[in-house]
C-alpha cells in the first residue's frame, strides 16, 4: 500500500496545485491513498492560514468521485499549527470530520521554527530542548493522528550551527517519543529534508531507533509536498530508514481511530 498523508493544495497559502491536480499526480505515481492536509494556524503573527472549508470539502468530494475510479482513496485532513495552545483547535475538530489530523510545532515562544531567528541570543541546544518539550506538551494535550516533522527545527539549526549532536538531546527527544507512543499517535518520517544536509539521515536514524525502543511500531512516511511533483518524494529513503529498525509504514488501517473530543486542556 503506497500512501502519503501530508501535503498541501491551493487551500494552503503556500500550496501551488489544486486538489484535482494533486490527485491526478498521485494516480500517475501509483499511490493508493493520500490525505490533503492544508494548514490551519491561529497565531497572530502569521498571515491568516485557514481553508474555506465549504470549498475544500467540495473539492475533496469531486476528487473522490473523479479519481476513485482509478483506485485512489482521497482523505480529508488538516495540519494544525501548535493546536495545544489554541482552544479553537478543539472547536475545529468538533465542527469538521477530518480523516487525518496532523499536529505540528511551527512556533516556539512566538518565533517561527523555520527561521534562524528562533535561535536569536540563545544556545541552540537550549532552543532544541525547548522545542521538543513543547512538542511533548502538544502530544499530551491536543488531539491529532500524526506528529509531523519532529526534525523541522534542525533545518535552520544545521544551516547556522552545523550537524546536530543528537546525543545531547536524548532526554527531551525520548520524552517526546514516549508520549507519542503512550498517546497512540503516529510519528511522521517527513521526507522533505532527507538527504538535504550533512548528518541529516544519521540524526533521523538515531531518533527512529529511540522510537522503536519506546515501543513504536509504525511510522507515517509523508512528503509534506507543496507542489504536485513532490508528492511521494524520497519515500524509498524514508522507508529504508524505518525498516532498519523494523518500523513499518502506516497505511489507512494504522491511522489511530476517530479523534476523541479534547478533554484534558480545554
Ligand atoms: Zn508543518
Ligand atoms: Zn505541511
Amino acid at each position: 500500500m503506497h500512501t502519503d498523508f501530508h501535503m498541501h493544495s491551493t487551500h494552503s497559502i503556500d500550496g501551488h496545485h489544486s486538489i484535482d491536480e494533486i490527485c491526478r499526480q498521485a494516480v500517475n505515481m501509483g499511490l493508493d491513498a493520500i490525505a490533503v492536509t492544508d494548514h490551519v494556524e491561529w497565531i497572530s503573527v502569521s498571515p491568516r492560514q485557514f481553508p474555506d472549508y465549504e470549498r475544500y470539502f467540495a473539492d475533496i468530494e469531486a476528487a473522490r468521485t473523479r479519481y476513485g475510479r482509478d483506485g485512489l482513496t482521497v482523505l480529508s485532513g488538516a495540519e494544525l499549527g501548535n493546536p495545544h495552545q489554541y482552544p479553537a483547535a478543539a472547536d475545529l475538530l468538533n465542527a469538521y470530520n477530518f480523516d487525518v489530523v496532523i499536529g505540528s510545532i511551527h512556533w516556539l515562544d512566538g518565533r517561527n521554527i523555520h527561521l534562524s531567528s528562533v535561535f536569536e541570543g540563545r544556545d541552540p541546544y537550549g532552543v532544541y530542548a525547548d522545542y521538543f518539550a513543547e512538542m511533548t506538551r502538544m502530544v499530551r494535550l491536543a488531539d491529532f493522528h500524526i506528529l509531523a516533522h519532529f526534525d523541522r527545527i534542525f533545518m535552520p539549526g544545521v544551516d547556522a550551527f552545523g550537524p546536530v549532536a543528537i546525543a545531547r538531546l536524548e532526554g527531551p527527544v525520548r520524552k517526546m517519543l514516549d508520549a507519542t507512543v503512550q498517546h497512540g499517535k503516529l510519528l511522521e518520517v517527513n521526507t522533505k529534508l532527507l538527504d538535504s544536509r550533512p548528518g541529516w539521515n544519521e540524526t533521523m536514524r538515531t531518533v527512529l531507533g529511540w522510537y522503536r525502543e519506546a515501543g513504536g511500531t509504525y511510522v507515517s512516511i509523508n512528503s509534506d509536498a507543496h507542489r504536485a511533483q513532490h508528492i511521494g518524494q524520497r519515500q524509498a529513503v524514508g522507508l529504508e530508514l524505518a525498516r532498519e529498525w523494523g518500523l513499518e509504514p502506516a497505511g489507512i488501517d494504522q491511522l489511530p481511530t476517530a479523534i476523541t473530543p479534547a478533554v484534558a486542556s480545554f
